[in-house]
């Protein structure tokens, strides 16, 4: 018989609500729903949970408090649950009610035809952007000359592009239906889908692609951040990718009016300088966007962009300032958000409090900034660049840092909390 047991909701604390506005109303101890993950993710837990609290003691002085509340999902759902239980419904309607959750990784158990537990996460809670901050923290290695000079928030469209997975294999019946389609009914001119070729559908939506746009400009106007921009393959994707350029530079100019402005408006009508306190709207042809990001880093900030994109464009800019280990992520919706390390399960590592929880610090901080919570947010970060600094590091940042004093995953967490509030 398998284990099961219900979950049960703390018993105290409150609710995160949303408004139509997309702005959040955080109580004083709102309930947030955490999923520890599998391998090495109850390390980095346990370190950043006794981060998190002491960011929020020492921003509010015991006026503010998080009452976590433990959700299942990977291997110990499993456990809980009973076998094959990967993600269970509970734990859905928990994020869903408490409109918040943090997740270390979890293992995609491979074959079965399994969905990834995170793809579904994101698709059930329709979280349709996945927020991606990048930035050098000084000390970190890294392979480019300038690493300071990049510091950027990619909003990557998550729901459709390529992802929604509609793709069928060669020589299936289906491929041969669709090329047959294609080439007798709508016969595009002068082209043809060449028989027995694998394909696969590209959805893009101007509701998707405004949901994403808008999230993207009120971010910058909200973090006064001077520029957004919409990152495509319009010149050869017309109707997908150029329709999403199209479509952001419309929905910038009908919700956003003057407080955006675009590049033909910067030369034409202000001498070529952003006027104080506007946003610059611009886009970028993606290939372009590689080299300008590595090459011009300072001229971009925020990066609004479609899924395929996003995907490629976030793990460079992440190599850029000295790797993936340190690199936060969310997926935030209307409704819902959850924040997670970007990294996965590093099960050789698994209960060795070894592992850098970089990236689910740094998520941390993120989902504070989300309700509002930032003293305790900037209190983190500054934690975390103060241990750099000192190099006080993990294993995977000490085998390249000179000088630096190897420390355990917890230990490297002790330092985060010692140096919150350094200059
Ligand atoms: P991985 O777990 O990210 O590990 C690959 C390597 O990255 C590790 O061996 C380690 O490098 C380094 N690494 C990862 N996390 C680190 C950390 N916190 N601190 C320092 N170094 C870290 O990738 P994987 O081995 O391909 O995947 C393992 C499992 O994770 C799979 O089941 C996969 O499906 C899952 N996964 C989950 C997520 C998620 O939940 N978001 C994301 C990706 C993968 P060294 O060996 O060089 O020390």
């Amino acid at each position: 018989m398998p284990k099961y047991r219900k979950l049960m909701p703390p018993g105290e604390g409150g609710k995160i609500r949303y408004s139509k506005d997309g702005s959040v109303r955080t109580p004083d101890d709102p309930v947030v729903p955490f999923i520890e993950g599998d391998g090495t993710g109850p390390d980095i837990w346990r370190a950043a949970r006794r981060v998190f609290d002491a960011a929020v003691e020492k921003a509010y002085g015991g006026k503010r408090r998080v009452v976590w509340f433990e959700v299942y999902a990977g291997e110990k759902a499993n456990s809980v649950y009973g076998e094959e239980v990967w993600l269970p419904d509970d734990t859905i309607k928990a994020i869903r009610d408490y409109g918040i959750a943090i997740k270390g990784p979890l293992t995609t158990p491979v074959g079965g035809g399994f969905r990834s537990i995170n793809v579904t996460l994101r698709q059930v809670l329709d979280l349709y952007a996945c927020v991606r901050p990048v930035r050098w923290f000084e000390g970190v290695p890294s392979p480019v000359k300038d690493p300071a000079g990049l510091d950027v928030v990619i909003f990557r469209e998550n729901t459709e592009d390529v992802y929604a997975g509609i793709e069928w294999p060669a020589g299936s019946k289906e491929a041969k239906l669709v090329i047959e389609f294609l080439n007798r009914v709508l016969k595009a001119e002068g082209k043809a889908v060449r028989a027995g070729s694998a394909v696969g559908v590209k959805p893009m939506s101007r509701r998707c692609t405004e949901r994403l746009v808008r999230r993207a400009i009120r971010y910058a106007i909200e973090r006064k951040r001077p520029s957004v921009t919409l990152v495509h393959k319009g010149n050869i994707m017309k109707y997908t990718e150029g329709a999403f350029r199209e479509w952001g530079y419309a929905l910038a100019a009908k919700e956003f009016g003057d407080l955006v402005v675009t590049e033909e408006d910067v030369s034409a009508k202000f001498g070529g300088k952003v006027p104080p306190g506007k946003i610059l709207l611009s886009d970028r042809i993606a290939d372009n966007m590689f080299q300008q990001i590595l090459l011009r880093p300072r001229e971009y900030s925020v990066i609004a962009t479609p899924n395929l994109n996003g995907d490629y464009l976030s793990d460079a800019c992440a190599a850029q300032v000295g790797g993936l280990g340190m690199a936060p992520g969310a997926n935030i919706g209307d409704r819902a958000a959850v924040f997670e390390a970007t990294h996965g399960t590093a099960p050789k590592y698994a209960g060795q409090d070894k592992v850098n929880p970089g990236s689910l610090l740094l998520s941390g901080a993120m989902m504070f900034e989300h309700i509002g919570w930032t003293e305790a947010a900037d209190l983190i970060v500054a934690g975390i660049s103060a241990a750099i600094r000192n190099k006080t590091v993990t294993y995977d940042l000490e085998r390249q840092m000179e000088g630096a004093k190897l420390v355990k995953c917890s230990e490297f967490g002790e330092a985060v909390v010692a140096g919150m509030g350094a200059k």
